[in-house]
């Protein structure tokens, strides 16, 4: 039987059917994906100690002679304990294992044998307490013991012993995995060959050798985060833009009757994007900015001076709701500018507040007839044809990426919109840039004058009763009540059984007189988005929720928001929370509570009721908990990457100069070594 890297892991001695499924689970199907499943841990097991040295308490590996080895029942709790005596020549030492009877049959008296576990010192003397263990085998190197010992995650039913097994088998074949990245760039970075670093990953020969695997396997992930990004980027500088005129006059009108005055982030952000549009080169953008910090107005000056050029701009939201909020603000906005503005979701179409066909809507595009159009996804999709469009905006939808983008290409004349997309998420200029190079970033940091700064609190327990007295209060008087629900239960991932149980007390016990409504991921799209209009339209008092309502809709009515279990969140996404309220002319509150009473956590959370400026609180999530953690992979759009840690600056640095080589030598040709990589890593980027 002959073993290759593409090989099902059913090939595998010891692997069978019930095994594949639990490996499976764990996304494992072939042998090569064995290579490529890291240990998360490592247990350092690498120094044999003398029996004679050993002490209460210590992690060891013994090596040793098995002089006596039994099982017998224990009297008292009826499990089979196999005992047995090691000797090492500096002393004698016992063993013991509970239930696993197998052990006494599969060591012998008289062989020698490696015994990795933790030393307990008790009446009965020293002795090693289920100790994984290892005979010794000429010419071949330990896997349990004796050595750096990888831990992997399991799933049930899987052991450690078994996974390292398998994965022992498959580290033979790794000499046959291909090197992904050329000769140059693995001399100039100075990093280790694949091969080896994927070796010692697995069987580290030492840690400054896992230190080196580590780093080449993190400037890999990077690097091809790199290479997509650069790759992406030129294939769209094939497409020119419509450089926008900046009309001085109308910007000026708009702003003018606006019935407050622009801050000045607003103002050096608004002039950026209009510069931006201002060239023919595409303008790709990100603008960041605070909840209600205004970027609404900002895009709307843009978007204002696209349709005086004689083009389209078109703004799309993550969910309908949010859409048809764009698109009345914007019919309000625009109420002077003799603009047309449409409404394009899958279930709603509409012109300047009226109802229309999609044949309608669909004329009124070819006719030239409207400038402005807001929608979902939907904007997007085949049905609909976009003609001449300038500028388009995504709010809060990373994973607009280049895929996208390509779409909206106007292939007759080579033309590509430009593009801006806008986000509450602060990302910290620095991570931005590192990440995304080139990408252009505009940053409101100050809120409007007239702001009220939203009360925050941290609830101790005792005073919980206190909160939800003044709740009561803040309702009765008109106002709503956010409550946000951490998720418990890893197995739970949609959040529904925290939610449930904090919804049932509070509808139950606490406000039982109260409209109160409960949230979750797990129900559809539709149900979500009622429930959400439902509140805003105040049919409810308080609602219920996981994070889902992250980013959502505007309720100004709503002041309070609370958040339990606050210490699972991160402090920027604590932020976005807090910002689901003081939206309106009321003063709003965020309490928060916790359970977890170490120092650390409680300095963090001080930290977050103490601080309103978004920045300072992501720039302070970044230093506690790296990239990943703090804008949640998924919503942020941020490569997921398993070793490479997004805030290390000086590898992304390294990374860039390494990819500029790659690139001005390979020209953007496909590399496949590496284009393998990006499917092994599945890597991809959400947004460019
Ligand atoms: P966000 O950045 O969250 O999208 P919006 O654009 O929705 O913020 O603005 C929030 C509210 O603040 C809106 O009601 C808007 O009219 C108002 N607003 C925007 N800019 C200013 C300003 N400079 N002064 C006062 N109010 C402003
Ligand atoms: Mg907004």
């Amino acid at each position: 039987m002959s073993m290759k890297l593409s090989s099902k892991i059913e090939l595998l001695p010891r692997l069978g059917k019930t095994t594949a499924k639990r490996l499976q689970y764990l996304g494992i199907q072939t042998i090569e994906d064995l290579v490529w499943y890291f240990p998360f841990r490592y247990e350092d097991f690498s120094q044999i100690r003398p029996i004679r040295d050993v002490q209460d308490g210590d992690m060891v590996t013994i090596h040793g002679q098995i002089e006596i080895i039994a099982s017998r029942r224990s009297r008292r709790q009826r499990k089979v304990l196999v005992e047995a005596i090691i000797n090492d020549n500096s002393g004698q030492m016992k063993v013991v294992w509970f239930n696993q009877p197998y052990i006494a049959k599969t060591l012998k008296q008289g062989e020698y044998v490696y015994f990795s576990g933790k030393v307990e010192v008790n009446n009965y003397g020293t002795q090693l307490l289920n100790p994984d263990y290892e005979k010794e085998k000429a010419h071949q190197d330990n896997v349990h013991t004796a050595r750096i010992v990888p831990v992997y995650s399991l799933t049930a039913g899987l052991t450690e012993k078994q996974l390292r097994y398998f994965i022992s088998l498959a580290v033979p074949l790794i000499k046959n995995i291909e090197e992904n990245l050329p000769p140059e760039i693995i001399s100039t970075a100075k990093i280790m060959s694949l091969s080896d670093a994927l070796l010692n990953i697995h069987f580290p020969k030492d840690y400054e050798t896992l230190k080196l695997a580590k780093q080449r396997l993190s400037f890999q992930e990077m690097f091809i985060v790199q290479y997509l990004i650069k790759k992406a980027r030129a294939d769209l500088q094939n497409n020119n833009s419509i450089a926008m005129k900046f009309l001085e006059k109308p910007t000026k009108e708009f702003v003018d009757r606006l019935p407050f005055k622009l801050t000045n982030d607003q103002k050096k952000a608004a002039w950026e994007i209009i510069q931006g549009i201002g060239q023919e080169k595409p303008m790709n953008r990100l603008l960041e900015g605070d909840v209600g910090s205004g970027k609404t107005i900002v895009v709307a000056l843009s978007m204002l001076n696209v349709a005086r050029n004689g083009y389209v701009a078109i703004m799309m939201a993550p969910t309908e709701i949010l859409a048809v909020q764009h698109y009345k603000n914007f019919v309000k906005l625009y109420q002077k500018e003799k603009l047309s503005i449409g409404l394009l979701t899958r279930s709603r179409k509409e012109i300047n507040g009226e109802k229309v066909t999609a044949k309608k809507l669909q004329e009124a595009i070819d006719n030239q007839e409207m400038q402005i159009i807001v929608g979902t996804q939907a904007l997007i999709q085949d049905k609909v044809k976009l003609k001449d469009l300038g500028l388009v905006i995504i709010d809060e939808q990373h994973r607009f990426g280049v895929k996208q983008r390509k779409t909206l290409i106007d292939k007759e004349q080579n033309l590509i919109p430009h593009f801006l997309s806008m986000t509450a998420t602060p990302i910290p200029r620095s991570l931005a840039l590192a990440l995304y190079g080139d990408l252009e970033l505009s940053i409101i940091k100050e809120l409007p004058a007239n702001r009220k700064p939203i009360i925050s609190r941290l609830v101790e327990e005792i005073n919980r009763d206190k909160a939800y007295q003044f709740t009561r209060e803040q309702i009765t008087v008109g106002r709503q009540a956010f409550v946000i629900c951490p998720l418990i239960d890893p197995s739970d991932k949609l959040g529904v059984k925290s939610v449930t149980e904090v919804y049932e007390r509070l509808s139950k016990d606490v406000f039982p007189d109260l409209r109160v409504k409960m949230l979750h991921g797990k129900l559809k799209a539709d149900e979500k988005n009622q429930i959400m209009q439902d509140f805003y339209d105040k049919k409810y008092d308080i609602l219920v929720s996981t994070s889902v309502i992250e980013v959502g809709i505007d309720v100004p009515n709503a002041t309070i928001m609370m958040i339990e279990g606050a210490d699972r969140f991160g402090l920027a996404q604590l932020h976005q929370f807090r910002g689901r309220v003081g939206r309106g002319e009321h003063q709003s509150y965020c309490l928060i509570f916790t359970d977890n009473t170490s120092q650390k956590t409680l300095e963090r959370l001080k930290f977050f009721v103490s601080t309103k400026d978004g920045f300072a609180l992501a720039e302070k999530d970044l230093q506690l908990r790296g990239a990943g953690d703090v804008y949640g992979v998924k919503q942020s759009g941020l490569p997921d990457l398993k070793l490479a840690d997004l805030s290390d600056i000086n590898l992304i640095k390294k990374v860039q100069d390494a990819a500029g080589l790659f690139i001005e030598k390979y020209k953007l040709k496909d590399y496949s070594a590496l284009e393998r990589m990006v499917e092994k890593q599945e890597i991809t980027l959400h947004f460019e």
